[in-house]
């Protein structure tokens, strides 16, 4: 009997991407530069390692494990089923929690997975509002979450804009939510969980979390953790935690099935394995004495800009900080915030625009400048380069963002950058 000897009818291509796709490879290439070349001050965001983008484009993104280690619906998860269970153990080791879950895509399904866990639609969630610092998922009129729940909102305390504990139980005891959430995008300060979780308990609700922002402080020991307070923990995994694009869920114990089964098969189908495996290296890094210097370093650099801008006459929310973001309220400088956030990106100097507590200018022109600490420490930046962007930030907008200053500024911002590279 002959047997056929196999000719592939389809060429597998085995090109790298500059030969395969230099169009798309040409974009990538001009991207490491942007961010190379730019000091990157938005607060969500960071530089993930080498060996972390190693493992998001590994061959694990061939693969579908629909399931959770040691029950899949798919043949072929020897291996999976290990990545899986390691990045598991090391976010239950970093956060000392007792049930993790790493699948869901990203921050806002790994929220809206919990919502799918304890309420049925139409229940009532308490939560921060948006233009206070608060995020889209936690119940905004335009989020799948302020639609399908009946969500109040809590804000600032008006003379101190900070989290006002007396205002947020009156609201609970007057509307007995089912969830409670505490949790922001843009609050510079620390959260007193034991006082969220007190009002939780007076009212029989639920504590979730929300640590997608200062994750990565609560890793390093720079920030308290909700872990022992809340029920539920949502995070992402790409902000301050400098891992890949995802998220986790943490919780307690008797709460594991339920948020398990709200990811999948509740929300998700298959998960997305580079990412899990990305995931594992992230936290591996993070368990190291290393990684608690990055997040001290983070916390005290933006206290220096928050002083410096200060000193340069700006008012920053709340008087400063104590976390890795500084909110500027720019009212005070007769200027808006998304003119000013494009005149710093011509200067290399990347930041948003953003709401601040009480703004009377619309979310898509507001009043105020968001920044952020951790992409330029993990960079090696200190209190002396934080310094400098403040005291630049400051000649900008005093120039009435004159572009001769801009220019200047740009070359300077670019030769600071080039001396602290980039992973
Ligand atoms: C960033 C963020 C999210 C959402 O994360 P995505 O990955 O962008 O979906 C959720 N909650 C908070 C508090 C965040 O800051």
């Amino acid at each position: 009997m002959n047997h056929p000897v196999f000719t592939p009818s389809v060429s597998i291509p085995s090109a790298r991407l500059a030969e395969t796709d230099p169009e798309l490879s040409c974009l990538l290439a001009a991207e490491t530069a942007r961010q190379r070349d730019k000091i990157r001050l938005i607060a969500s965001e960071n530089y993930a390692s080498a060996a972390v983008r190693e493992a998001c484009s590994s061959h694990l993104t061939n693969q579908y494990s629909e399931g959770y280690p040691g029950a899949r619906y798919y043949e072929g998860q020897q291996i999976v089923d290990q990545v899986e269970r390691l990045a598991i153990a090391r976010a239950k080791e970093l956060f000392g929690a007792e049930h993790v879950n790493v699948q869901p895509y990203s921050g806002s399904p790994a929220n809206l997975a919990v919502y799918l866990a304890f309420l049925k639609p139409g229940e009532t969630v308490l939560a921060m509002r948006l233009a206070h610092g608060g995020h889209l998922t936690h119940g905004s009129k335009v989020s799948i979450t302020g639609k399908h729940w009946n969500v109040v909102q809590y804000g600032l305390d008006p003379e101190t804009k900070r989290l006002d504990y007396d205002a947020i139980r009156a609201l609970a005891l007057e509307h007995r939510p089912k969830l409670l959430i505490a949790g922001h995008s843009a609050y510079p300060r620390q959260i007193d969980f034991a006082a969220f979780r007190a009002i939780a308990d007076e009212v029989g609700s639920l504590l979730m979390v929300d640590m997608a922002h200062f994750a990565g402080l609560v890793a390093a020991g720079a920030h308290p953790s909700p872990v022992p307070f809340a029920d539920v923990v949502t995070t992402t995994t790409h902000k301050s935690l400098r891992g890949p694009r995802g998220a986790m869920i943490l919780c307690r114990a008797e709460h594991a099935a339920k948020i398990d089964k709200a990811v999948f098969p509740g929300l998700q189908g298959g998960p997305h394995n580079a990412i899990t495996a990305a995931i594992a290296v992230a936290l591996k890094e993070a368990l190291q004495p290393d990684f608690a210097e990055y997040g001290r370093q983070c916390v005290a650099n933006a206290r220096a800009l928050a002083e410096r801008l200060i000193e340069h006459g700006f008012d920053i929310v709340t008087g400063g900080t104590d976390n890795h973001l500084v909110l500027v309220d720019l009212r005070s400088k007769g200027i808006a915030g998304k003119p000013l956030a494009a005149a710093l990106d011509r200067a290399g100097l990347v930041a948003n625009y953003n709401s601040v507590p009480w703004d009377d200018r619309p979310p898509q022109d507001p009043s105020g400048l968001r920044l952020g600490t951790p992409s330029m420490t993990t960079r090696g930046f200190r209190e002396g380069e934080f310094r400098q962007v403040a005291d630049w930030i400051a000649g900008i907008v005093a120039s009435g963002l004159d572009e001769d200053v801009i220019a200047r500024i740009s070359a300077e911002a670019l030769a600071l950058a080039s001396s602290f590279p980039m992973p």
